[in-house]
């Protein structure tokens, strides 16, 4: 049997406790990312043609118009 003392027992049981909390932590932000980054991004742009502002979601240069289906690259501010 291991002798150990029992502050280094406690010490270590809320340790390995706060590192599995942690680990939780940083993986669900991480999946977060991954999932919902491309629903969050959205890009405004203004058709040359028309004069349409309209945004999409997604990360893309180049977007239809909805009016006119002219193609227009997005606003860069
Ligand atoms: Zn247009």
């Amino acid at each position: 049997m291991i002798d150990i003392d029992f502050s280094v027992f406690t010490f270590l049981y809320v340790s390995s406790g706060m590192a599995v909390i942690l680990g939780l932590w940083f993986y669900y932000d991480r999946r977060d990312v991954s999932l919902y980054e491309r629903i969050r991004v959205r890009h405004t742009f203004h058709c040359i043609q028309c004069g349409t502002l309209y945004s999409e979601r997604g990360a893309r240069e180049v977007s239809r118009c909805p009016h006119c289906g002219f193609e227009n690259a997005k606003l860069k501010f």
